[in-house]
């Protein structure tokens, strides 16, 4: 290229390729990581601040790299949804933390998040039906989170599924809730058993009066919708007598615990039960 005048031409050519070579090199190397049993749940507690107990988990995706350690799940879901890899991989979670999730107390639900692509395709409804059955664990202890980018198309087919899915039994809660354009017109228009306030308006709720508010107007918008209310993302007691305050009835993050293998939380949740 020395010499054509396109030298730089050529470096950004080659920058091109690099760069979806990497994304090739991922893509098979997630494909490859399913089959070799790479991926792993880790679970986070959501705890009942009237109850003073934990009463939920949320199952949260990792990968075990073999080279590169424990690959966090903002590094590989976007792509994953993108190559339709996440039908497989979703199913692999549902029906996983089913599994793990029976052996939990009867009052401990389980919480898994749902993809865009995983809700655009027909076969979730049975994928669900066949992870209860076979864990045994009864559909009223499956939260199904999904985020507002599934509903951006307010169309049929999504509400269909929505109600499909609840038919079952299982409740579906509105994750990051307050991030998203038209959050309340689709509270309005599918009934929501649960909302988790986006960790950003915890992070605030101390040093911005405006997280402060918005954060007062979501639990009252659910306590006259009658919807249970979680605050993501509590990182300090100081944050929990702030939402306890404010009569919320849950809350999730750090300060509770971090996301942690299976048989911690099991342990954990085995030692709360004895006492
Ligand atoms: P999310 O559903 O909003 O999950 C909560 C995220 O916040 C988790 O990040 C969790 O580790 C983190 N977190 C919890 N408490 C705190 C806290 O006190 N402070 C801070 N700074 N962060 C906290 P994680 O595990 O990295 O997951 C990131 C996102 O990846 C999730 O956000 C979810 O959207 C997605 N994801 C995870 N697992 C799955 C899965 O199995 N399927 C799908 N479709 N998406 C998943
Ligand atoms: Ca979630
Ligand atoms: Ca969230
Ligand atoms: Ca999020």
């Amino acid at each position: 290229a020395k010499g054509d005048g396109r030298g730089a031409f050529h470096f950004f050519e080659q920058a091109m390729d690099e760069q979806l070579q990497a994304r090739r090199a991922l893509e098979l190397d997630l494909r490859r990581a399913l089959q070799d049993g790479e991926f792993e749940l880790f679970y986070q507690p959501l705890y009942h601040l009237g109850d003073e107990r934990v009463t939920g988990c949320e199952a949260l995706l990792r990968w075990r790299h073999p080279e590169r350690g424990m690959v966090s799940p903002a590094d590989f879901i976007p792509l994953a949804e993108e190559i339709g890899l996440i039908v497989p991989l979703g199913d692999w979670v549902l029906r996983a933390a089913c599994a793990e999730a029976a052996r939990w107390p009867d009052h401990v639900r389980l919480a898994v998040n749902l993809s865009p692509a995983q809700f655009r395709d027909r076969s979730l409804v049975a994928t669900v039906v066949s992870a209860l059955a076979t864990s045994g664990l009864p559909a009223q202890r499956l939260e199904l989170e999904i985020t507002e980018s599934v509903l951006l198309q307010d169309n049929a087919a999504n509400m269909t599924m929505l109600h499909d899915l609840k038919a079952l039994g299982v409740r579906i809660s509105m994750d990051d809730f307050g991030t998203g354009y038209s959050s309340l017109s689709y509270l309005r228009s599918f009934p929501f058993d649960k909302i988790k306030i986006d960790q950003t308006f915890v992070r605030d709720i101390l040093h911005d009066s405006d997280a402060l508010a918005i954060i007062k107007a979501v639990l009252d918008l659910g306590a006259s919708m009658g919807v249970t209310t979680t605050a993501e993302g509590v990182e300090t007691q100081a944050q929990l007598d702030a939402l306890r305050g404010q009569g919320c009835a849950e809350i999730q993050g750090y300060f509770i615990s971090r996301p942690a293998p299976a048989d911690e939380i099991a342990k954990m949740l085995g030692a709360e039960g004895e006492r």
